[in-house]
C-alpha cells in the first residue's frame, strides 16, 4: 500500500481497466481526487456531467463518474462507506483565510492537487471540483449544505475502475474541520484485477 502522509499528496497513472483502492487508514479522513485523461489536459473528471448522467448528487457502488466531454472516466466498483462529496471545491489558502482567519501559507488540497499533477507534467489552468472521497456533506431540502465529520472508520475503502487512461491526483485533505478535528494519512493501491 502507498501511504500519503497527512496534508500531503500523490499522483499516478491508471490504464483503462485498472483500479485504484483508496483506504482510510485511521478513519474519518477525506481524500480529494481529481483525474485528467492521459495525454489530454482538456478532459477532466466533471461533477456537473456526473450529476447529469446519474440524476443524483451522491455516488456509490455501480455509479459511473463522467468527464467534461461526457465520457465515462471512473466507475465505483466497491464502496464500504457510501458517503462522498462531489459539490465542494478543493480547500485553498484563500478559503483558510476567509473561513478560518489563517494568514500565511497553509497546506491545502488545491495546491496539493496542482503539485501532484505537476509530477506527471500536467499543469492545467484550473483544478476542477474534485470527487471528495469520504467527505460527508449533509444536503437539506431547503438547499443548505453542511460539512460533517466523515462516517468512514479505520480500514474503510473505495475502489474505482478507470474507464480510460488517466492521471489521477489525490490529496489527504489538510483541513481539521471536515476530518474529525485532525488531518490524517491515507493509503492507496493500484490494482489490475478485482479479487472478490
Ligand atoms: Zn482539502
Amino acid at each position: 500500500m502507498n501511504i500519503i502522509p497527512a496534508k500531503s499528496f500523490d499522483a499516478f497513472q491508471l490504464h483503462a481497466g485498472q483500479l485504484v483502492c483508496i483506504i482510510d487508514i485511521e478513519g474519518g479522513q477525506v481524500v480529494d481526487l481529481t483525474a485528467f485523461r492521459l495525454g489530454d489536459a482538456t478532459e477532466w473528471l466533471s461533477n456537473g456531467r456526473s450529476f447529469d448522467y446519474n440524476s443524483k448528487l451522491l455516488f456509490t457502488t455501480g455509479d459511473v463518474l463522467y468527464s467534461n466531454k461526457s465520457r465515462p472516466m471512473l466507475t465505483i466498483v466497491q464502496d464500504s462507506v457510501g458517503r462522498h462529496d462531489f459539490l465542494y471545491t478543493p480547500c485553498s489558502e484563500e478559503m483558510y483565510r476567509i473561513q478560518y482567519g489563517i494568514t500565511g501559507p497553509y497546506p491545502n488540497c488545491l495546491d496539493n492537487l496542482r503539485m501532484a499533477l505537476k509530477t506527471h507534467h500536467q499543469e492545467p489552468a484550473e483544478i476542477p471540483t474534485p470527487f471528495n472521497v469520504f467527505m460527508n456533506v449533509e444536503i437539506q431540502i431547503d438547499g443548505s449544505i453542511f460539512v460533517k465529520e466523515p462516517v468512514s472508520t479505520r480500514g474503510d475503502k473505495i475502489i474505482l475502475r478507470a474507464e480510460m487512461g488517466l492521471i489521477v491526483a489525490l490529496s489527504a485533505c489538510p483541513a481539521p474541520s471536515c476530518n474529525g478535528g485532525k488531518p490524517k494519512s491515507v493509503g492507496y493501491e493500484v490494482i489490475s484485477q478485482l479479487v472478490e
